[in-house]
């Protein structure tokens, strides 16, 4: 028994170390979490360890979440809340990128939050679809913090939360049903593309993600449909990889792909 229980502990424990291994080969070379340009006033980045949530006011005391975190107890956000003299139930919406589990987990402490994403991010969202990104599956396939999509999306849906006015694009890839968001001049990517320490734009993480082709082909795709608007944007921002200023980098990755 005792031989056994050693074998398990050495089998996790090197696997354990593979991931951190594996993780350290695909994060090298990425711009730091939270960094880059900031967005300016009234979007105010929130670091919840890993994942960076972005604090958005919407006017008349209304505030919205693009992304709920990674820690469940919402820590960060909670003291981001408590600086603005804010509570729980300002929040008015959080805007979900996609259903990773460090993207969703503090959406239970904002009970009165409108909860936005995609209609095709929806199974993963209640968890009756798997993840097939290769690290999520070793770790088990299905969302552990199951939520409710009050509010899906359509791909290029127009909406307004308070005084913003949002847009929802579809960049399936990462998950099915990633979404980015252009709000306020920012195109909020979650997972979608990350940035380099070169500050060049590139497609998702392959360890995370269902299929790299595909969302490198949706960021092309994407590239296309924002052509119209270049001029409204003025940042792009990621998840785990910061921000970098304008649409250029997105132009760019589409013609060196093309
Ligand atoms: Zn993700």
């Amino acid at each position: 028994m005792k031989q056994i229980l050693k074998i398990i502990g050495i089998c996790a424990a090197t696997l354990v170390v593979a991931v951190i291994v594996l993780g350290l080969v695909f994060f090298a070379g990425l711009q730091k979490a939270g960094s880059g340009p900031s967005l300016g006033a009234g979007l105010e980045p929130v670091q919840d360890g890993m994942s960076t949530v972005y604090l958005l006011d919407a006017g008349n005391g209304q505030l919205v979440l693009v992304d709920a975190g990674n820690d469940v107890k919402g820590t960060a956000i909670q003291a981001a809340l408590a600086n603005r003299h804010a509570t729980a139930d300002n929040v008015a919406a959080i805007l979900i990128t996609h259903a990773h589990p460090d993207h969703d987990a503090t959406i239970p402490l904002f009970p009165k939050a409108a909860i936005y994403a995609l209609k095709r991010e929806v199974p993963l969202a209640d968890g009756s679809e798997s993840f097939q990104g290769p690290v999520l599956r070793l770790f088990g396939a299905h969302n552990t913090h199951p939520f409710h999509v009050s509010r899906p999306l359509e791909d290029g849906e127009k909406f307004t939360i308070g005084n913003l006015d949002v847009t929802a694009f579809a960049v399936p890839g990462h998950t099915p049903g990633s979404a980015a968001y252009l709000v306020s001049g920012v195109l909020f990517m979650g997972d979608s593309a990350q940035i380099t320490s070169k500050q060049q734009l590139i497609g998702p993480n392959g360890l995370f993600s269902n299929d790299t082709s595909e969302g490198a082909a949706s960021l092309k795709h994407l590239d296309q449909e924002l052509q119209p608007r270049a001029a409204e944007i003025k940042f792009l921002s990621t998840a785990h990889t910061g921000n970098i200023a304008g649409l250029e980098p997105l132009n760019q990755f589409a013609s060196a792909t093309r």
